[in-house]
């Protein structure tokens, strides 16, 4: 079977795209490619972040692989924090790079006075495969609540309700989200075209 790298050691993400591409492909690990330093991820837009991992895996260990990035778009700023959602609090001095509580206590006090709560998440990915380059994009449209609902999930989930929902990410559970998600849309647009390239 043909191996593929995805540029990530999150099992959940692992788990997510091996059971959609699970049969076609060698899904392979950063750690099963024993590569253990972090990755460069210092461009300005989700694209940039994952077209930069891609690289960067295939360039030191000569594997076709795959690398996203995902950031949440609050129209009322500006589409931030986007590419720099997991570290907005960290920004501000308000709390560590990937401390959940402290961005989603920072977004709600951005967001305290403004009616015009619509938000989006958006996942992208690069893949790399036979030296040529691809990007993917996945979106799920909705809105930011004002006070933190459900405990599933992670990250900004439990203040975000996509739209013909009533629920947050993190009361819907990972069954629905999974169906539904930036990342599963994102996802598929991949499975969708290595499928088509295998036949
Ligand atoms: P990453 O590119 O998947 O690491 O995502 C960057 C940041 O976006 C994470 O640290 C989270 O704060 C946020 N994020 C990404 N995906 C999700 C999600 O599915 N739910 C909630 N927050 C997410």
């Amino acid at each position: 079977m043909k191996k593929l790298v995805f540029a990530t050691n999150n099992k959940h993400k692992l788990a997510e795209v091996r059971a959609i591409l699970g049969n076609q492909f060698d899904i392979l690990s950063l750690n099963d490619i024993k590569c253990y330093e972090e990755l460069p991820e210092t461009a300005n837009t989700l694209e940039g972040n994952a077209r930069q991992k891609a690289l960067y895996i295939n360039q030191h260990y000569h594997y076709d692989c795959f690398a996203d990035d995902t950031g949440l778009e609050v129209e009322a700023l500006d589409g931030a924090p986007g590419v720099y959602s997991a570290r907005y609090a960290a920004l501000e001095g308000t709390g560590e790079a990937h401390d959940s509580q402290a961005n989603m206590n920072r977004l709600l006090r951005d967001l305290q006075y403004a009616d015009n709560r619509k938000a989006q998440f958006r996942t992208a990915i690069c893949l790399i495969l036979d030296n040529k380059e691809y990007l993917f994009e996945g979106i799920v449209k909705g809105q930011i609540t004002r006070e933190q609902r459900g405990t599933a999930g992670f990250g900004y989930d439990s203040i975000f309700m996509p739209d013909g929902y009533s629920e947050t990410f993190a009361e819907l559970g990972d069954d629905i989200k999974n169906k539904i998600s930036h990342r599963a849309h994102a996802v598929q647009q991949l499975a969708d075209f290595l499928k088509n390239q295998l036949s």
